[in-house]
């Protein structure tokens, strides 16, 4: 089945984010200013269940979701995610199950992930020395131990990893190339990330922003890159072969070439909202609906209805958008 939404955008991708706690602090998702002990975190009683989860998920497989996404807050901060893993990967038309990490954990854990049905991974590292990883994770967290948690993945064939890199300006935009050069040798997919204006409380300046056209010719200058097709459509990041044959790049140009047109994600927050736009105001409450006793036909009719009015796109207007309305946490409804 296909679900179309008012520009006519097929329902493909669910981000699920399972917590909206985190072991790290970056600076450009959760500053330690706001994030600090005193910040109220959703209770456990407010968290929905892996089991309505497996339950939204299956309807959302109706609607023509095929690929599915574990994100946060930290994903592995939710205790015992293998068991989710298992229930999704046996959803029938569930082509992808993806999780996106810091890779902060063991990497003996990377082995229950994949034996639970885990099938792509995507590890976030920001730079890889460790005084600039440092700063932008703000809990002195090392490099090294990404770096492992990336080469396990790789080990049991989570091939290629993919490793996310939000660029920000004046803070670790000389580690674009030892990166690229870094993954490039070991086969991995590094995708270089736009910093964007998620959430209220990153400080957001557009100036902070070192575009993807300067990113692909800072790479250039040293690894020659061309243009390659997408894999399919929808698909976000941007991708660059390397000329030598070597392996690929993808950039996420949220901010100077939104991606709005082609976009299939809805996201699921860790109390169970449905958000149509990374920068929605405000979600949907299907746990709400859950709870009130809703059956799945009800809930395929409730979640149909969201994306069929749905006229979401932010990042295309991001330049006259003048909304005061305060925008929903990037650790809150998933990345
Ligand atoms: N904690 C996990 C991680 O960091 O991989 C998963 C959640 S995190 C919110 C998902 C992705 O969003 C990460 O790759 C992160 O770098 C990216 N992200 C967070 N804040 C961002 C921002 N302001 N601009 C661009 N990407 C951002
Ligand atoms: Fe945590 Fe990921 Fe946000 Fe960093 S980007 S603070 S690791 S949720
Ligand atoms: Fe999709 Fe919203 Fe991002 Fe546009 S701004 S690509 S609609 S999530």
């Amino acid at each position: 089945m296909q679900t179309l939404d008012t520009f006519n955008r097929p329902l493909r991708d669910l981000r699920i984010s399972v917590t909206d706690r985190c072991n790290f602090r970056c600076t450009y998702c959760m500053p330690k200013e706001i994030f600090g002990p005193d910040y109220t975190y959703l209770k456990k009683d407010e968290v929905v269940s892996f089991e309505d989860i497996a339950r939204l998920a299956r309807v959302f497989v109706d609607l023509g979701v095929n690929k599915l996404r574990l994100t946060g807050g930290e994903p592995l901060m939710r205790r015992d995610i293998e068991n989710l893993i298992d229930m999704l990967a046996n959803i029938p038309g569930v082509d992808d199950l993806a999780l996106t990490t810091n890779g902060s954990f063991s990497p003996k854990r990377v082995r229950s992930l994949k034996d639970a049905g885990l099938r792509r991974m995507t590890v976030s590292l920001d730079a890889l020395d460790d005084p600039t990883f440092k700063v932008m994770n703000d809990v002195d967290f090392p490099v090294e131990k990404v770096l492992e948690w990336i080469d396990a993945s790789a080990e049991l064939d989570f091939q290629p990893v993919k490793v996310n890199m939000v660029v920000k300006r004046g803070v670790n935009e000389h580690s674009i190339l030892p990166m690229a050069r870094y993954f490039k040798e070991r086969g991995h997919i590094l995708r270089l990330i736009e910093y964007m204006d998620v959430g209220n409380s990153n400080g957001w300046r557009l100036d902070d922003v070192v575009s993807a056209k300067e990113m692909v010719e800072h790479v250039n200058t040293e690894l020659p890159l061309e243009a390659s097709d997408p894999n399919y459509q929808g698909e976000v990041a941007r991708r660059y072969r390397y000329k030598d044959g070597s392996g690929e790049l993808g950039i996420i140009a949220s901010v100077t070439q939104a991606f709005c047109v082609d976009c299939t994600r809805i996201r699921l927050s860790a109390d169970g909202k449905l958000y149509t736009c990374l920068f929605a105001t405000k979600g949907h409450d299907l746990r709400a609906l859950l709870q009130d006793g809703a059956n799945d036909d009800e809930m395929r009719q409730a979640i149909q209805t969201i994306w069929t009015q749905r006229n979401d796109r932010y990042s295309e207007i991001r330049a006259e958008n003048t909304s005061e309305k305060p925008k929903i946490e990037m650790s809150f409804i998933g990345g």
